[in-house]
C-alpha cells in the first residue's frame, strides 16, 4: 500500500533502486530533514535486483584512473556498510571476502592478465599470480585447460537482493517517506532552481531533487523543457542464469574475459552475463542464455551437471562515455544526478550515498566526483 502523498519534502529522490536507497539512507542518517523516495513500481526490482553482486574493481580494471579510484573507495566502504546494515536491520547481506579469481584459458587471456598483474603490482595493489596447477588446487572445479590465473584478495561480493531488503528496512526505520507506485513525470524549475516534482499522484515541492532513476533517468521531463540537460542514459541488457549447486562448486567468484560465475551462500551459483543493446526489452533469449552457458562451462565443465533454477535479465543504465553521472547540476540549483552506474551500481552504492549526501547537506562536492559531473554533457537550451 503506497504511503499518503506529501505536499513537500526537503530532499526528493527519484528511483528506488540500490542507488536511490543508498542516498536516502545516507541523507536520513545525516539529518537532512524530510527525505522522500519516489518509486514508480516496488522498491529494488530493476537492475539492482538483476545484478550479480560482484564488488570487484581490481578484477575488472585496465588502468588506475578516476573510475578505479572511486570504485576501490566504495569497495573499501563495504565492510562497514554491511556491518552497520546488519546492526540496524538484522539482515545479513552476505558480504563475502574470499576474493576473486581471474582465469586465463587462452594465450590472449594470458597476455591480458599479465598486463593487469603488472600495472596493479606497480601501483602497490595486492594481486597474486597463480600457475595453472595453483589455480586448480585452490578451486578444483576449474577447467583443465586453464593456463594461469590472478587472484584479487580484496575484491568482494554481496548478495544484492539481501542488500536491497536491508536498505529498504533501514530507510523505513530512519523515517524516510517512501512513495511506491508513484511515477515522477517532470521536474519544475523556477529561476534556474528546482522547485519540486510532478508525480502521478500530485506535486511535491522540494528544495533538492536527486535523479536516481537508473536507465529511465532521461525520461523525466523538465518544466520548462528548455532547462533540460542533454543527458542520454541508455539501457544495456544483461541476462543471468542461476544453477542449483549444492554442494557449491567454487568458493571464489571466478571470471574470464568472457563471463563469470558467482557462488551464493544458499547454494545457488550465478552465471553471467550478456551486454546487449535491446532497448527496454527485459527478456531472456535463447542466444543470451546459450552464450552464458558456453562461457560458464568454459570456466568449469562441472557446471554441465547442474540444474538451472532461474534465468532473468536487467537493464544497466549507461551514459554515452560509460561512466557514472554523479553530483550537482551546475546550471540548475538543487538538482543532483546519481545515475549511469552501468556495470557497477552495486559496487558504487556506498560511495554514491556518501558523496551525494555531502554535496546536498554540506554543499561540498568531493574531488572524487569531479570527473563524473553531469556538466560534462552539453546542455540543450533554447
Ligand atoms: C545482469 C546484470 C549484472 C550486474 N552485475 C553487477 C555486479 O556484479 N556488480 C555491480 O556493482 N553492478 C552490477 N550490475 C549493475 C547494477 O545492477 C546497476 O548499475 C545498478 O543496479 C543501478 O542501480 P540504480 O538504482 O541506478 O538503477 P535501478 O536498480 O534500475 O533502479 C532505478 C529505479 O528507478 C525507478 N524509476 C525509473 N523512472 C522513474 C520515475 N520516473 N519515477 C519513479 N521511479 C522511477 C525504476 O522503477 C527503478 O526501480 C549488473 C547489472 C545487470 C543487469
Amino acid at each position: 500500500m503506497a504511503e499518503k502523498l506529501k505536499s513537500s519534502a526537503d530532499v526528493t529522490i527519484i528511483g528506488g533502486g540500490v542507488i536511490g536507497l543508498a542516498i536516502a539512507r545516507a541523507l536520513a542518517q545525516r539529518g537532512a530533514g524530510d527525505v522522500c523516495l519516489i518509486e514508480r513500481n516496488s522498491l529494488g526490482l530493476e537492475a539492482s535486483f538483476a545484478a550479480a553482486g560482484m564488488l570487484a574493481p581490481q578484477a575488472e580494471a585496465n588502468s588506475q584512473d578516476d573510475f578505479f579510484n572511486l570504485a576501490c573507495r566504495s569497495r573499501d566502504l563495504y565492510p562497514n556498510f554491511a556491518a552497520s546494515l546488519r546492526d540496524e536491520t538484522g539482515i545479513d547481506v552476505e558480504l563475502d571476502t574470499t576474493g576473486t579469481l581471474y582465469l586465463a584459458l587462452t594465450y590472449e587471456d594470458l597476455v591480458h592478465i599479465e598486463k593487469r598483474y603488472e600495472w596493479q603490482t606497480a601501483a602497490g595493489l595486492p594481486v597474486e599470480k597463480l600457475t595453472a596447477s595453483e589455480a586448480r588446487q585452490l578451486e578444483p572445479c576449474i577447467n583443465e585447460s586453464v593456463v594461469g590465473a590472478l587472484r584479487f584478495p580484496l575484491d568482494l561480493q554481496v548478495e544484492n537482493r539481501r542488500l536491497l531488503s536491508a536498505l529498504t528496512n533501514s530507510v523505513e526505520k530512519l523515517g524516510v517517506t517512501i512513495l511506491t507506485g508513484t511515477i515522477v513525470s517532470s521536474l519544475d524549475i523556477e529561476r534556474d532552481r528546482v522547485a519540486g516534482v510532478m508525480t502521478s499522484r500530485g506535486f511535491i515541492s522540494s528544495r533538492a531533487v536527486v535523479i536516481a532513476a537508473g536507465t529511465w533517468s532521461s525520461f523525466i521531463r523538465f518544466n520548462p523543457e528548455s532547462a533540460k540537460p542533454a543527458l542520454a542514459i541508455e539501457p544495456v541488457r544483461g541476462q543471468m542464469i542461476s544453477f542449483d549447486a549444492r554442494p557449491q562448486v567454487t568458493r571464489h567468484v571466478i571470471y574470464t574475459p568472457r563471463g563469470y560465475i558467482v557462488p551464493r551462500q544458499d547454494g545457488r551459483l550465478l552465471a553471467g552475463s550478456t551486454s546487449e543493446n535491446a532497448g527496454f526489452a527485459r527478456q531472456v533469449t535463447a542466444g543470451g542464455i546459450g552464450s552464458i552457458l558456453q562461457n560458464a562451462l568454459e570456466i568449469s565443465p562441472a557446471i554441465s551437471a547442474l540444474p538451472i533454477v532461474d534465468t532473468w535479465a536487467g537493464l544497466r543504465p549507461r551514459a554515452p562515455d560509460n561512466l557514472p553521472v554523479l553530483g550537482p547540476c551546475d546550471e540548475i540549483g538543487g538538482l543532483f544526478y546519481a545515475t549511469g552506474h552501468y556495470r557497477n551500481g552495486i559496487l558504487l552504492a556506498p560511495v554514491t550515498g556518501e558523496l551525494i549526501t555531502e554535496a546536498i547537506v554540506a554543499g561540498v562536492t568531493s574531488p572524487l566526483l569531479g570527473p563524473f559531473s553531469p556538466s560534462r554533457f552539453e546542455l540543450v537550451r533554447a
